[in-house]
């Protein structure tokens, strides 16, 4: 199975072994989402042995456009390369891998970050939280719960407006 993607200039050849051009798949990141190639199911990956250059099957797959919660003014659009105006919107995270991009608004989000819930279940809090960005003019809601550092206006953080709870994106991230 051969396939032509847009992020790479030969095509890629899939792959379900555990092995890919003598490497471990557990050895092996993906260049889309930065994980080793062992970590999705459903297993297999495409790849450019030459170039050493992989994907997990599910990231090959990432539609070219998505509508997004956190930006439901424009639909996204799935770009390889990361665009040096912009950071994740979403982890503020700098590192490279794929993203969708909204370039009028030069709002851009990885595609792992992208997957995440709106409405989750935190066990630091009774009610469901809501992932979004933080409405400037509600100044009220700002402390973080885990790490008590102000949210800024704009970031993405989960919300329960009716308590005043937030929590960065990343903080909910690393305690779940
Ligand atoms: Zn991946
Ligand atoms: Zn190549
Ligand atoms: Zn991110
Ligand atoms: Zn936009
Ligand atoms: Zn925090
Ligand atoms: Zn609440």
């Amino acid at each position: 199975m051969e396939l032509q993607h847009f992020s790479h200039n030969h095509p890629l050849i899939f792959n379900n072994d555990k092995q890919t051009n003598n490497h471990s798949i557990d050895e092996t990141c993906c260049s889309a989402c930065g994980e080793n190639l062992s970590s999705t199911s459903p297993a297999g990956h495409y790849g450019c042995v030459e170039c050493k250059y992989f994907l997990h099957k599910t990231c090959a797959e990432l539609p070219n456009e998505i509508n997004h919660f956190l930006h439901p003014q424009h639909p996204l659009t799935l770009i390889a390369e990361f665009n040096s105006y912009n950071y994740c919107n979403a982890c503020t995270d700098l590192s490279d891998g794929f993203f969708y991009d909204c370039v009028k608004c030069n709002f851009c989000i990885h595609s792992t970050c992208s997957s995440l819930p709106r409405v989750r279940k935190f066990e630091c809090h009774q009610h469901p939280i809501t992932l979004h960005i933080n409405p400037a003019e509600e100044s009220s809601i700002g402390i973080c719960q885990i790490c008590n550092i102000k949210t800024t206006p704009s970031c993405v953080a989960y919300y329960c407006t009716d308590c005043n709870f937030a929590a960065h994106f990343l903080c909910v991230h690393e305690e779940i």
